[in-house]
């Protein structure tokens, strides 16, 4: 079977003006680094014809994929809250979209395939180090059950990257629901085109929200959508650790789907004020202000939209659609709120809701707080406490200097399930719903680290395969795997920066 995409491109075809058609560069030794054979099933398209030449030489991009329209998405956006009125697809290009096998409307992007007209000072490229680490952490984040974009080829091209040292290049074929952002709308507005505006948001609820299509409401019912997404998506962020690291306006979809895996990083020790990133001094995007910065770019995407929930200029109307939107901008909190504790009592073993959703929420934070306060991992004291539902306090206690630290704690939480139906026979089976929801093992910086090195600087992909294989079961927990479960060294921990 030829390598056929089937592409159907409504982007190129419904939004002229929103794009420019460009072609990615040639690559001058392309090779194939990973394919994701599971997802390009997934995509209706035959694993086995990618898996060679002809798949290196088209994830490089050097062979345009028949059906490809490739261009260059327009978007602004706040970055770390200074507002940019043209970024765009400085180093990206989307080549179409494809119906998967369920149905689904899936974009299929490049990122590192060369300069653009949005590449401002950039050089358009990215490199192997980092395009391997989108596919770590995003099939990570994919297995754990999290919305993300996935990741579904990288080739290395050949050529040199010019960073702080020089680096091998490559590009990465990225597949999203869409890549719309809260950037994209700003781009527009900044630009008071009322009528893309329009056409835009006409095109994003035809795309992830059809049944409001046609609805007199429509407009604040994307933003209440968009909303609700956000709020579940960041939940599960904050439930396993995970710290995005750099969560601008351009970095936020409207499909809801984690994307632009740079800098970010999972948590070891819990720490709220947690942060990684080299380039962000003030803590802007710190795990616990994850929550508050989604709200903040909802509110930056409500902004756009109020002429069109307004539906015409007059100040009354501007007035009542300003009301409203602030309305479903101040519900955010509550609806980040119940999606966190809906997770939590999940990993705490909680299989029903006692009612008293405060002492539940008290129950969760009280957790972290003690980890906090006795620098406990994160990942591995939601594990032991699987354990722990079972009667088997040893190996919770062990990550505590003190053994005895989380005496009370535990005997509240003790309290709680055996309030639930079921009583003790329960504790197998509430032991085993908990090691479903608390993974054994993530993406532990040091160990993406390593594999990154190898591959980047050895041209060992050994170890990048290895790990990829462990992230891909987060929940297993075997002799086999028990050594990516572990923290890294507390003086590897101590310096980590992404970059
Ligand atoms: P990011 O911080 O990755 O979300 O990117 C922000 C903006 O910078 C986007 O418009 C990117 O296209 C652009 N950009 C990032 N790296 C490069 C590069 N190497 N060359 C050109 N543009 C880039
Ligand atoms: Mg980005
Ligand atoms: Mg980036």
């Amino acid at each position: 079977m030829p390598i056929n995409f089937r592409f159907d491109n409504s982007y190129a075809r419904d939004l002229p003006g929103f794009y420019v058609p460009w072609k990615p560069a040639a690559a001058p030794s392309p090779r194939l680094l990973f394919l994701n054979r599971a997802l390009a099933e997934e995509l209706g398209l035959d694993a086995a014809a990618l898996d060679g030449p002809e798949g290196a030489a088209l994830f490089a991009g050097n062979t345009v994929p028949e059906g490809a329209e490739p261009l260059a998405q327009a978007y602004a956006g706040h970055q770390f809250g200074g507002f940019s009125p043209q970024l765009g697809d400085g180093r990206a290009l989307l080549l179409g979209e494809v119906i998967d096998r369920q149905g689904r409307r899936r974009d299929i992007a490049f990122k590192g395939s060369g300069r653009t007209p949005f590449s401002r000072g950039g050089d358009g490229k990215a490199a192997v180090g980092p395009m391997l680490r989108e596919v770590l952490v995003g099939e990570g984040m994919h297995a754990l059950g999290i919305p993300t974009t996935r990741a579904l080829a990288v080739a290395a091209t050949g050529e040199p990257v010019m960073r702080e040292q020089v680096l091998p290049g490559a590009v990465l074929t990225r597949v999203a629901l869409s890549h719309l952002r809260v950037g994209t709308f700003q781009f527009f507005a900044a630009r008071g085109d009322l009528d893309k505006l329009r056409q835009l948001a006409e095109y994003a609820i035809a795309r992830h929200d059809p049944d409001l299509s046609g609805t007199p409401d429509r407009f604040l019912g994307l933003l209440r959508r968009v909303a609700e997404r956000q709020a579940a998506l960041i939940a599960q962020w904050m439930n396993v650790g995970f710290i995005h690291g750099v969560m601008n306006t351009d970095n936020m979809t409207l499909s809801g789907e984690t994307i632009d895996y740079g800098p970010c990083a999972f948590m070891e020790a819990y720490d709220p004020a947690a942060v990684f990133s080299s380039i962000d001094h003030g803590g802007r995007y710190a795990y616990a202000n994850q929550p508050l910065i989604a709200r903040w770019n909802l509110a930056r995407l409500a902004e756009t939209l109020l002429p069109l929930i307004a539906g015409d200029e007059s100040e009354p109307a501007i007035a009542q659609a300003v009301a409203r939107a602030t309305e479903v901008i101040d519900a955010f909190p509550d609806l980040f709120a119940a999606a966190l504790l809906q997770g939590q009592r999940a990993k705490l073993g909680l299989g029903t809701t006692s009612g008293d959703d405060e002492a539940d929420r008290a129950l969760a934070e009280d957790f972290l707080t003690l980890l906090h306060t006795h620098g406990v991992d994160f990942t591995l004291a939601w594990r032991r406490l699987a354990d722990a539902a079972q009667g088997n306090e040893a190996p919770l206690r062990a990550l505590f200097t003190e053994a005895q630290a989380p005496d009370a704690w535990l005997a509240r939480w003790r309290a709680r399930c055996e309030g639930e139906r079921g009583g003790a026979s329960a504790a197998a089976q509430r032991a085993a719903a908990m090691r479903r929801v608390n993974p054994h093992v993530i993406p532990r910086n040091h160990l993406v680290e390593e594999a990154l090195s190898a591959a980047s600087e050895q041209d060992d992909l050994e170890p990048f395969k290895v790990l990829l294989a462990v992230l891909r079961q987060p929940y297993e927990e075997t002799a086999a795997n028990a050594r990516f479960a572990e923290p890294a060294p507390a003086a590897v921990t101590a310096g980590y920066r992404t970059f």
